[in-house]
């Protein structure tokens, strides 16, 4: 077996790979070890996974949505006490209260006076909306497609050999894998539910969705070429897509236009979703 990044052979692996990681809650969807190699899981762990989980958006939609990290713990937010011009950390407490403190690197000591000259003050703590377009977020984004490939694969003979040998891959998977700085690959990306939005089905209590994808090939318009394969992520009501094959998104565009821009995750229910 050979590892879906690095080609090499991942012989001796034993690291399972989480398509999501354990942080943003995901605990059911994970690759066998062999497929990510030990060397790429900690790489992506460190370089892919950490940038995206510890920036603003990734603090502060886990402290949103109350997913607790390996440890138990919700990570703080981060917000803003503007009386003093401080950034803070902010936690939920055991008992449900919020403690803050200054983050590290600020001015803890005029923080602290600045609180206790006042009886009332003012907290900033930003909604965690979109992440941005940025580099962190393509890289994470294209990390968690190329596995949910491999993670429809598993038990197909033969499709180990078969991803890790797609020419068409390598561009992405080199830019997982490597890194490409200055180059933000394109992700399509927006809002398709609220983050806390309550689903139902019937004989089950209603739940929320903390992340799902599918895989949408879209045949090429002139018959000459392949078809393109974009998968579509939705992690905390954010919709993520990206080409498997390169960096080009019009396919999925016109795609978009003629489903009334609906969301491939929920084309083909009679949702009221975008
Ligand atoms: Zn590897």
């Amino acid at each position: 077996m050979k590892c879906i990044f690095c080609k090499s052979s991942s012989r001796g692996s034993i690291s399972e790979e989480h398509i999501i990681p354990e942080s943003l809650g995901n605990t059911e969807h994970i690759l066998p070890p062999g497929w990510v190699c030990d060397g790429c899981n900690n790489y992506i762990a460190r370089e892919v996974e950490a940038p995206f989980l510890n920036s603003w958006y990734g603090r502060n939609s886990r402290f949103e949505m109350r997913v607790s990290n390996k440890r138990g713990k919700i990570p703080p937010a981060t917000g803003l006490y503007p009386r003093s011009r401080s950034k803070v950390d902010v936690y939920l407490a055991d008992d449900g209260h919020l403690a803050i403190c200054a983050t590290p690197g600020e001015n803890e000591l005029h923080f602290v006076r600045s609180i206790q000259s006042h009886t009332h003050g003012t907290l900033f703590i930003p909604a965690a909306t979109e992440p941005p377009q940025s580099y962190e977020t393509s890289r994470f984004i294209a990390k968690i497609a190329m596995e949910a490939l491999a993670e429809r694969c598993i038990n197909m003979p033969g499709w180990n050999k078969e991803i890790v040998e797609k020419r068409e891959l390598d561009e992405l998977r080199n830019y997982v894998r490597r890194g490409k700085p200055g180059l933000v690959w394109p992700i399509h990306k927006r809002r398709i539910y609220a983050a806390n939005r309550l689903f139902t089905s019937p004989g089950t209590p209603p739940y929320e969705v903390l992340h799902e994808w599918d895989i949408l090939a879209i045949p090429s318009s002139d018959n000459s070429k392949m078809a393109e394969f974009y998968v579509v992520i939705a992690i905390f009501g954010v919709e993520y897509v990206i080409n498997l094959g390169g960096p080009d998104l019009d396919e999925y565009k016109k795609w978009l236009k003629a489903h009334s821009n609906q969301s491939y995750l929920y084309a083909n229910q009679n949702s009221a979703l975008i």
